[in-house]
């Protein structure tokens, strides 16, 4: 999915300034954006407290949604630059697109990972007919600088390892969870994992003492450490932690997010992730001008264009907490 504020605020972000070391539970709401005309998103990072969890940088939930006689998702060819996608369904699917030239269909828990590298563009649709609802997460992911400028790509990965116990399923999407590894390729230490708990279970997941983690709750009431994470909020968590503690009230559905702190301070505007605002305003030339990003094929409708970016320096002190 594009990020498709018509008034996008640079954010910077990273830099373990922002790391909490120890543990902590810091319940972050969402900020309620509406994506087009139908689709209403719940943004989680970045957050006004918190601008990322490892490189885990942008964290969009969106639905349950009826859109059985809606268009559902419609997000135009739009470009991206140093970072990587990550499209995860609960219900429903997602055609998505690229320029180099994939088409692909994502379905639930099934991992569709794209790494925009140096340059690429795509686009995102509920395929006609779809399922009645829609619900899942958007997720960015940056790039460190040594690989920023890579090649873009895709990968599909439709059949992903799971960590079981009673009550119990996780499916690990990036990095690996108690042994399990995903097949995605990642360029940072990081995780994400879907969870699945039924009512009433209780677990211990291993955690890596390095990492920082947030958990992003998507349906039903899970407790964390202790903590009632509702549908659509996240709690950050913090670094130090070797397990932790989860208890479903209900059968519930949610995501750990975690990694290694991001130490690279980066500037997020719009749809690309850069280190100065000048390589933020090539990439934004370039995409209205129709250069570096390649063309998406088949989408039914014209490439979103970019909005207009301000010329006042971005200040990095003033957006921290
Ligand atoms: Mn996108």
């Amino acid at each position: 999915m594009s990020n498709l504020d018509r008034a996008p605020v640079p954010s910077v972000c990273g830099g373990r300034g922002f790391v909490v070391a120890e543990p902590v539970r810091e319940l972050l709401s969402p900020r309620h954006v509406k994506l087009g005309e139908s689709t209403e998103v719940r943004r989680l990072l970045p957050n006004l407290g918190r601008r990322m969890i490892g490189a885990w940088a942008f964290v969009d939930h969106y639905g349950p949604d009826d859109i059985a006689d809606e268009p559902g998702m419609q997000v135009p060819p739009h470009p991206h630059i140093g970072l990587q996608t990550v499209s995860w369904l609960h219900e429903g699917e997602v055609l998505h697109r690229d320029s180099t030239g994939s088409r692909q269909t994502i379905g639930p828990r099934q991992l569709g990972l794209m790494t925009s590298g140096r340059a690429i563009s795509h686009s995102e649709e509920s395929p006609r007919p779809h399922a009645r609802h829609l619900h899942g997460a958007q997720l960015w992911v940056a790039l460190p600088d040594e690989h920023r400028h890579t090649d873009p790509k895709f990968e599909y990965h439709p059949d992903l390892p799971t960590v079981t116990a009673t009550g119990l399923t996780a499916t690990v999407l990036l990095g690996s969870l108690d042994g399990s590894v995903s097949p995605g390729t990642t360029y940072t230490p990081i995780v994400g994992a879907d969870l699945a708990l039924r009512r009433g279970t209780e677990a211990r997941l291993p955690l890596e003492p390095d990492f920082e983690y947030g958990v992003l709750a998507m349906s039903g009431e899970v407790h964390v450490d202790g903590v009632p994470v509702l549908p659509g909020s996240m709690l950050y968590l913090g670094c130090g932690r070797s397990e932790l503690p989860l208890r479903a009230e209900s059968d519930a559905g949610f995501m750990l997010l975690g990694g290694e702190p991001f130490a690279e301070e980066l500037i997020m505007w719009w749809n690309f992730v850069g280190r100065t605002q000048a390589e933020i305003e090539q990439a934004r030339e370039d995409w209205m001008k129709g250069s570096r990003f390649g063309e998406v094929k088949g989408y039914d409708g014209l490439p979103l264009p970019a909005p207009e970016l301000s010329t006042v320096p971005l200040k990095p002190r003033g957006w921290v907490r």
